[in-house]
This record gives structure tokens, sequence and C-alpha cells, in this order.
């Protein structure tokens, strides 16, 4: 007997989940409890000043309405701590909605108690009713049982399209779950998870991996983690100069932790042992501070005095890297190459962008600051896949299985 839907797997490291996606579910009737990640950046005049986090989940509001169903859509916005605050309101959210949509989206200005309930349980097939802020209540980021009891009485199916906060065991995200008997993944998040698995774990090689950003405490599960897939990394950013040191470099001033250097020569030997190909930058943009309107000069890795930092990857580095990337079929990307915020050390980083953009290879980026170094660059759409993620996407590099990822596991 044919399968009533397709079961996608997604491998962790540790365990492999088998989730449904909304396009094999079936909605018509049915009121179906959307988390979506509508966390948005506003304005003093609490007006939306991006709103791609909105459109992003577009596609999976419009699915479950034209195939017959009501949307009820929650999220968080902010960091309320647990009370009601008025500048964390979903308010703004509804009019955005709203628009994107063409069509009016209710609103309740609490996402569970009577008037919720009541709007959710009159919804008609097509309508959509936007929840206010999740995290008005701390019982969502504490997982609470009876809190995702209560959401889960507003809905009969559960789609998670909030990849960004499915690192969280949250109750909207998490905790849900156990009360629905049906739950699947939206289409953003099917395309975080089957682009990231496509990168990672089924890719066309060679597939390098470009890691950068201040420290390699930060990226030190990604590299234990990534090292057992990938062809080559290419290390860049601050964390590269704990690389160097440890092979007994003298760096300056340069980002180092010193009590990370012997833990950066296992990682160094075991890609040796391993076959991955791991390349350092050999020239950089050093200056005495790390501040705009110093005196900066490129020089080799070799030159860095006591009273100099490496900031930035140099030309040299860069056209190394460029050689590795050309070759690459699978690119994965995560950390800017330097100081990017700063005009005068943000040329490698850049530099890098153009040359995945460049690339025919399939690409997937993700992270907070590499997102906006991407978006800087206006080649967002060179890019194969950009994660709307910053953590999430991390502890995916990391190889773990996200518990709102987990929990789509019935
Ligand atoms: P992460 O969050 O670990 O990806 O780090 C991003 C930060 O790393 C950015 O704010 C960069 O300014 C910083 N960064 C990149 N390269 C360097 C460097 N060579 N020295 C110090 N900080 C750096």
């Amino acid at each position: 007997m044919a399968p009533e839907y397709i079961l996608i797997e997604y491998t962790g490291r540790d365990d492999t989940v088998a989730i449904k996606y909304i396009d094999e579910m079936d909605f018509k009737g049915k009121k179906v409890f959307v988390r979506a990640d509508f966390n948005v950046p506003l304005d003093k005049e609490q007006n939306i000043t991006d709103d791609i986090r909105i459109c992003e989940t577009i596609p999976t509001i419009k699915y479950v309405l034209d195939k017959g169903g009501a949307v009820v859509v929650a999220s968080h916005l902010g960091r309320p701590k647990g009370k009601v605050a008025k500048e964390f309101s979903l308010r703004p959210v509804q009019k955005r909605l709203s628009e994107l949509l063409g069509k009016e989206v209710l609103f309740a200005d609490d996402c569970m108690g009577d008037e919720a309930r009541a709007k959710a349980g009159a919804l008609k097939p097509g309508q959509v009713l936007l929840l206010e802020n999740l995290r008005f209540y701390a019982q969502e980021e504490k997982n609470d049982e009876e809190f995702a009891g209560k959401l889960a009485e507003l809905a009969d199916v559960y789609i998670n399209d909030a990849f960004a906060v499915s690192h969280r065991a949250h109750a909207s995200v998490e905790a849900i779950t156990h009360f629905m008997k049906e739950c699947g993944a939206g289409f953003l998040m099917k395309k975080e998870i089957t682009s990231f698995e496509k990168a990672l774990n089924n890719p066309q090689r060679p597939l390098v991996a470009i890691i950068g950003g201040a420290k390699v405490s930060g990226k030190l599960e990604v590299l234990e983690n990534i090292i057992q897939k990938v062809d080559a990394i290419l290390i860049g950013g601050g964390m590269a100069f704990t690389f160097l040191k440890a092979q007994g470099m003298e760096v300056g001033k340069s980002l180092v932790e010193d009590e990370l250097l012997e833990t950066a020569k296992t990682i160094m030997q075991k890609a040796k042992d391993r076959g991955v190909r791991i390349v350092l930058p050999v020239d950089c943009v050093a200056a005495r501070e790390m501040k705009s309107c110093v005196p900066y000069k490129t020089i080799s890795v070799k030159e860095l005095t006591p009273d100099l930092m490496g900031l930035d990857i140099g030309q040299e580095t860069i056209a190394e890297f460029g050689k590795v990337i050309k070759d690459a079929k699978t690119i994965v990307w995560n950390g800017p190459m330097g100081v990017f915020e700063l005009e005068e050390f943000s040329r490698g980083t850049f530099a890098v962008i153009d040359q995945i953009a460049g690339s025919s290879a399939m690409s997937v980026v993700g992270g907070g600051d590499t997102d906006s170094a991407l978006r800087k660059s206006g080649k967002m759409d060179k890019i194969t896949f950009v994660s709307t993620a910053g953590g999430a996407f991390m502890e995916l590099l990391e190889g773990k299985v996200l518990p709102g990822i987990k929990a789509l596991d019935k």
C-alpha cells in the first residue's frame, strides 16, 4: 500500500528523524496552528523595517487556505520576558500580513483565553487568525505543557514554519506537538532542512566549507562536525589566528584563544587524517587598533609584529581561497573573513561573497553576521540558499537534531 505521506529524513549527528512536510498533508475543513517567526524589526513608530520573515511564511499560510483549511498563526516578537508589553505587540504584523495575503487577518489580543478560543472556534475555511505575542507568557520559553495544551486546543493540525526558533524547546515549538495528532513542517522549514541536507549530507563534491567569525570557541562544534563531511575548510576571520599560532606563528595582537591552541592542533591533525584540506590565511590586513581611520597595511601573516593585529584576510589569501571556491561543487559558508563592519577590513568578506556568487556550485549560507554582510553586498540572489536563521543554522552545522524538528517526528 502506498504510504499516506512521504517521509523525508533529516539526519543529525546522533539521530535521524522522519518528518512530514506540508505539501504531503491534507487540510480540508481543518484548523491549522502555524508557528511562524514574525520576530521582525520595528522602528520607534512601530513600523516594520524589514518584512522578509513575514514574506517567507506566506507560501505556507496560502497553501493551507487554498487546500480548504483555516489558519491560526502564532509567533513571538522581541523579548517581553513573560509580561504584556505594548511595544512587542504583533498588531503591526497583522497589518502587513493582511497586505501580503490580500485578505483580512483577524487578531486576538491574547494567545489563549476566551477571546482566542472564541475567535479560533469561529474560523471558517479560508480565514486567518493571528494570535498576540506568545512570549507575553513566561511559560512559552519554559516549554510549559499546560500552556502548550491550551495553544493546541485552538486547532487540529500543527505546522512549524519557524525554523529560526527551532533550536529552542519552547512551548509553541516543542511541547505543543505532544497534544497534536498531526504535525508537519511548513515550506520555509522544508527549504531550510532540504537545502542543508543536500549541501552537508548529500553533496556534490568537492564540498567546501568557509568558516570565519571572531572566535574558535564559538565554532568548535561546527568544525568538529563538518570535518567528517567536507573536502576542504577555508578558515578566515579572527579564529584563523588561533590556528596560525597553533602552527607556531607569532600573530601579534590578533585575536587568539590560547586555551584552544591544543584543540586547534587536534582539529588540524584530524583533518589531515581524513584527507580534509584546511586552508589558512597567508596574508592579512593589519592595524594597531580595531577601529576606523587608523593606518593599516597588507602583510604576510609571518610579518605580524607584537603591536599589530590581523583584521581581514589579504589579497593573496583571497586568491588562494578563490582557487578552492572555483573548483567546489557545493559551498557552505558561515562567518565573516574580517571585521567587515569597518570598511577598511571588509574587503576579504566581500571578495569571498563575489567568489561564491560567481561560482556555479550549490551555495548555502547562514548566520547573523554572514547574512548582514551578504545583504550589504546586494548579491543575495546569487546564493542558492540563504538561511533565515542564526542560532538554528549553527546548530545544524554542529550536527545537532533541533528540538523543533525532532518534535515533528511522529
Ligand atoms: P561570529 O559571530 O563568531 O561569526 O563573529 C562575527 C564577528 O567576527 C564580526 O563582528 C567580525 O567583526 C568579527 N571578526 C572577523 N574577523 C575578525 C578579526 N580578524 N579580528 C577580530 N574580529 C573579527
